[in-house]
């Protein structure tokens, strides 16, 4: 079965590509399988430098993949760019870490005790299309350097890029097998990974809905998960904030990728005494972001990722919602969708509490520090935010109590590549990247040496 790759900001047919099917899937899981005692026992000298020749294939077609990932995924080529980049970097980065992944050395009585870090075995990751280069990386750059081999299924609607990396890796020289690509449906070729008993661990990236049933599938065999899920981040401004600094990001920290992003700082919190003025600076930001073709260099938001993801987040937006203003979106094909605004009667509303996964912020009032505390916190999620405020206690205060893996001060961080991300409460399990990413794609194992 094919799968036809569409543009989104131009509905054209970009490549058919051919699914795998659930036999596909499970030999490709029994090849990685039979390959991974031969990829444990390359030193990690070895493995280090193989991933970085990788990283460096990368950085020689940040270009094509960037442009790839414009055709596929609608992405505006500056942001494009960046990803492409960013898996270089994730590659490099953990290339280094392996080498420097440390082991302990425990006093105790009659003998020597020590621990290793001993690899997991099969890795499956599922990948998203909000973020197909960079959500990749951030799995199969630790996993494969820890020792794993991978197997990694990218969204239907956006497989172009990982299939490209695929090739790089091998380019680089790391063995056939040892990193595959599987296109395929979700529920074929990620069900497959969830099921089959060689495969030790599940990177998912999706949905909410998505990542509970893998969870609960993975306990069937004990399969290891890291989930990285939804979210309904804050952006908290106080009324001593910089509000010209503060309105005119805003929009940004929201509408990048179209607000197809987890960390989507999609409510918008702002204490009342200062609400009238932010709005008033607020619109022209808003007004000024530039929507259109994402290959133009000056392009800051593409289009929606299909038509169907623009009805769904049109059906927020009924007849109930108050719009208090909106940007400017080309005409003619696209799944172009209006960067809004909306203003909520109640924290309960839908735009309040649901993830919408498009353009759409949702503004609410609070009176004082403990107000938006519980307001941020009054939500099935936990990932991101922003905090904006010039007294720097209130600020360390307000991020000590909102419950969210990944916050930001007077600013929207994006995500690094060498600091922890991942999500409290149903935003997911586990973090990725930074220091430690190393630890979730090992085991640890304790040796005992008798001395006497
Ligand atoms: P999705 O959950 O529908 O799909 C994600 C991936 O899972 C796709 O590759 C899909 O094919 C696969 N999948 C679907 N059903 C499956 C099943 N039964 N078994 C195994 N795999 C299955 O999500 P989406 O629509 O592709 O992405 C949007 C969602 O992802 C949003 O909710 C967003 O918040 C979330 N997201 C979270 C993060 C994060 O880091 N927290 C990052 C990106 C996206």
């Amino acid at each position: 079965m094919n799968y036809d790759v569409i543009n989104p900001a131009t509905e054209q047919l970009v490549e058919s590509i051919e699914m795998n099917d659930e036999d596909c899937a499970n030999a490709a899981i029994e090849r990685a399988a039979a390959v991974y005692p031969r990829w444990r026992a390359v030193s990690h000298a070895d493995r280090a430098r193989l991933l970085r020749r990788f990283a460096e294939r990368v950085d020689a077609e940040v270009e094509n993949l960037a442009a790839l990932e414009v055709r596929e995924a609608g992405h505006t080529i500056s942001n494009a760019r960046g990803e492409a980049q960013n898996v270089r970097d994730v590659l490099h980065y953990f290339a280094g870490a392996i080498e420097r992944h440390l082991g302990d050395q425990i006093p105790v009585d009659g003998g020597i005790d020590i621990t290793f870090h001993e690899p997991l075995g099969v890795v499956g990751i599922i990948v998203p299309w909000n973020f197909p280069m960079p959500i990749a990386g951030w799995g199969f750059a630790p996993a494969l350097a820890a020792g794993n081999t991978v197997v990694l299924k990218p969204a239907e609607l956006t497989p172009l890029t990982a299939i490209r990396l695929a090739a790089l890796a091998h380019e680089a020289g790391i063995p056939p097998d040892v990193f595959q690509v599987l296109p395929g449906k979700g529920s074929i070729v990620g069900q497959a990974f969830v099921d089959h008993p060689k495969i030790a661990k599940i990177v998912f990236t999706g949905s909410s809905a998505v990542g509970k049933q893998i969870m609960a599938g993975a306990a069937n065999t004990m399969k290891r998960i890291t989930l990285e899920l939804g979210g309904k981040s804050a952006n908290i401004i106080f009324d001593d904030a910089d509000l010209e600094r503060a309105a005119a990001t805003a929009p940004y920290g929201v509408f990048d990728n179209a607000g197809q992003d987890c960390c989507a700082r999609s409510r918008l919190l702002v204490q009342r005494s200062v609400m009238d003025k932010f709005m008033t600076l607020l619109e022209p930001a808003v007004q000024g972001v530039k929507v259109g073709a994402p290959g133009y260099e000056s392009t800051e938001m593409g289009p929606l990722i299909s038509a169907q993801q623009r009805k769904r987040v049109a059906s927020f937006l009924d007849d109930s919602v108050d719009i208090a203003f909106t940007g400017t979106i080309p005409a003619g094909a696209g799944y172009w969708f209006k960067p809004t605004v909306v203003l909520a009667k109640t924290a309960q509303d839908r735009v309040m509490t649901e993830e919408i996964f498009g353009p759409v912020v949702t503004v609410f009032p609070f009176d004082d520090e403990a107000e938006a505390i519980a307001l941020a916190n009054d939500s099935i999620y936990g990932l991101s935010g922003s905090i904006w405020t010039e007294n720097i206690g209130r600020g360390l205060r307000v991020a000590r109590g909102v419950e969210a893996g990944a916050l930001s001060l007077n600013s929207h961080s994006a995500v690094r590549y060498n600091t922890p991300f991942g999500g409290f409460k149903q935003s997911g399990i586990g973090r990725e990247l930074g220091p430690h990413a190393l630890a979730s794609f090992t085991e640890t194992k304790n040796l005992f040496i008798a001395t006497s």
